[in-house]
């Protein structure tokens, strides 16, 4: 048996974030984690690799169409899947081993196993190696999500796969259907409509990207769909059948289509398998997450949850945010995140990124609000390196100006929206924002003039 002060179960963003932090306020910590590498989902199977292949298949995309308006030209262009595969495998390998080069330097204790409650303060390291008994004041469940899955359809790992599979694809499949039109579907409808895959995205609702401003939804639909994706919107898919290389998937009311993989991507689900929770007497909500208070508390003493598995956004970004608020106040420190000001971005090209709320949120919450948009092509920068397509679109209120949301459809959004975030951090209002001077010829210029067209002002519109 081993006593620390904190054990922390999983090594996400979430998890190593909390266990690090603690371990730089002075805790003796443990962090628990079943897979070999450290860094969970986001830099094992999410985050890391599909920004990996995104990248490459953005740059196979842009040198076989975009060169020659530069006036360069170049013969022949093809690429190399397995070379492409391994240059992802590199980049996650170089960021895992990292997280453990901080383990050591911080002095967290890894171990490797399945993390299992046995009672109030004890925790056991299950692995092949046997079993170990940890025991600890404070314990933070970290534990993270994994794919949900849709009746009727079989996820074989093969043919019918989630998101960990389509990222390591040993040829472009011919055609491909994604199940599920949020941001996994698109990112990785995108990669491989990009190395040549015909790409059918199945949506439920009636439109893609739910919970996304619905403007600039409407116009990541227009753009995708000229990229070459397919999309079926309102498209309720009743099962999938596989019948040797190929897969039908019925919808129900409409054609059955036929593809040789199929992407399950319609969400995820908090991961609480065999985690022993009803030795400590917490009980989830109906949606299978871990309820807790505005300090991460869960229902039982000294055990808290964090991350994916708790409710809200299932964020890297957020689960640091929360790794590190949870350690800085088991710690006896102050701690408090605004999920306000919790940016998201899409990753395909253009890049979606939003903070704050959206025009329909709101409507339906009877906030007045002024708005300001500013189009790329009306930018000087944008024109300059050809990406003009998207805008910038700024929320205010109406009385006080203060910013509410910012959304941003465009080349390197993702980037962008940091300033936003920053700016309804400090409480800025738009006036604020068109105050600030922004350095020419940039795409962030598109901001200033945004925040200038809340008061109908804008200079280059
Ligand atoms: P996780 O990262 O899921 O980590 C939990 C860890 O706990 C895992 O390593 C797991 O093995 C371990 N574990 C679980 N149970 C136990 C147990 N009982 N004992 C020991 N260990 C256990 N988010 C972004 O912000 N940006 C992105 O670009 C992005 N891209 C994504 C792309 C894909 C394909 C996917 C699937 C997700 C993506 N996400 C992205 C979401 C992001 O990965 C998650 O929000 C984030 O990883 C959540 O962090 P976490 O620490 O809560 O959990
Ligand atoms: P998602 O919630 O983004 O999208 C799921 C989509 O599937 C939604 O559009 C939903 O309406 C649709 N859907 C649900 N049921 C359906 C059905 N029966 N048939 C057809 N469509 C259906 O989930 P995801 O894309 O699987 O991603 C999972 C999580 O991972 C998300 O919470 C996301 O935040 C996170 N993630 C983030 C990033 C990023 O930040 N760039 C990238 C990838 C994943």
């Amino acid at each position: 048996m081993s006593e620390f002060d904190l054990v922390v179960i999983g090594a996400g963003p979430g998890g190593y974030v909390a266990a690090i932090r603690a371990a730089q306020l002075g805790l003796n910590v443990a962090c628990i984690e079943k897979e070999g590498p450290l860094g969970g989902t986001c830099l094992r199977v999410g985050c890391i690799p599909s920004k990996a292949l995104l990248e490459s298949s953005h740059l196979f995309a842009e040198t076989s169409t975009r060169l020659k308006d530069h006036g360069i030209s170049v013969p022949s262009v093809s690429f190399d899947l397995g070379v492409m595969m391994r240059r992802k495998d590199r980049v996650v390998n170089g960021l895992t081993k990292g997280i453990e080069g901080l383990f050591k330097k911080n002095k967290v204790t890894r171990f490797l196993g399945h993390g299992k409650f046995v009672g109030p303060g004890r925790v056991d390291v299950v692995s092949a190696a046997g079993t170990t008994e940890l025991t600890a004041k404070h314990i933070i469940i970290a534990t993270g999500s994994k794919v949900s899955n849709l009746p009727g359809v079989a996820i074989d790992g093969d043919r019918i796969g989630t998101s960990t599979e389509a990222l390591s694809y040993a040829e472009v499949p011919k055609q491909l259907i994604v199940i599920g039109g949020g941001v996994i579907g698109l990112e990785l409808g995108s990669v491989w409509n990009r190395l040549g895959a015909k790409v059918t995205v199945l949506e439920y609702l009636p439109n893609i990207l739910p919970g996304m401003d619905a403007e600039l939804a409407a116009d990541a639909l227009k753009i995708f769909t000229k990229q070459g994706l397919t999309f079926h919107l309102g498209a309720k898919v009743k099962g999938a059948k596989v019948e040797g290389s190929k897969v039908t998937v019925e919808i129900e009311g409409a054609e059955s289509i036929a593809a040789d993989r199929v992407l399950m991507a319609v969400g995820r689900v908090p991961n609480t398998e065999n985690l022993g929770l009803e030795s400590v007497g917490i009980q989830l909500d109906p949606r299978g997450r871990i309820p807790i208070d505005a300090h991460f508390k869960t229902s039982a003493a000294g055990v808290y949850a964090i991350g994916d598995v708790v409710p809200g956004a299932m964020l890297a970004h957020k689960a640091e945010e929360e790794g590190m608020a949870c350690a800085e106040l088991i710690a006896g420190k102050h701690a408090h995140i605004d999920y306000n000001t919790i940016p998201g971005v899409v990753y395909t090209h253009p890049e979606i990124a939003s903070v704050g709320q959206t025009e329909e949120q709101l409507q339906k919450a009877g906030i007045a609000y002024s708005k300001g948009t500013f189009p790329f092509r009306a930018n000087g920068r944008a024109h300059a390196t050809g990406e003009v397509e998207g805008k910038v679109k700024i929320l205010a209120d109406a009385k006080t100006d203060r910013i509410l949301g910012v959304h941003i459809i465009g080349a390197h959004a993702g980037d962008l929206i940091a300033e936003a975030a920053t700016a309804m951090t400090f409480g800025a209002s738009s006036e604020d924002l068109a105050r600030t001077c922004h350095a020419h010829p940039t795409m962030a210029e598109a901001i200033k003039e945004a925040a200038l067209a809340v008061d109908n002002r804008a200079i280059h519109f």
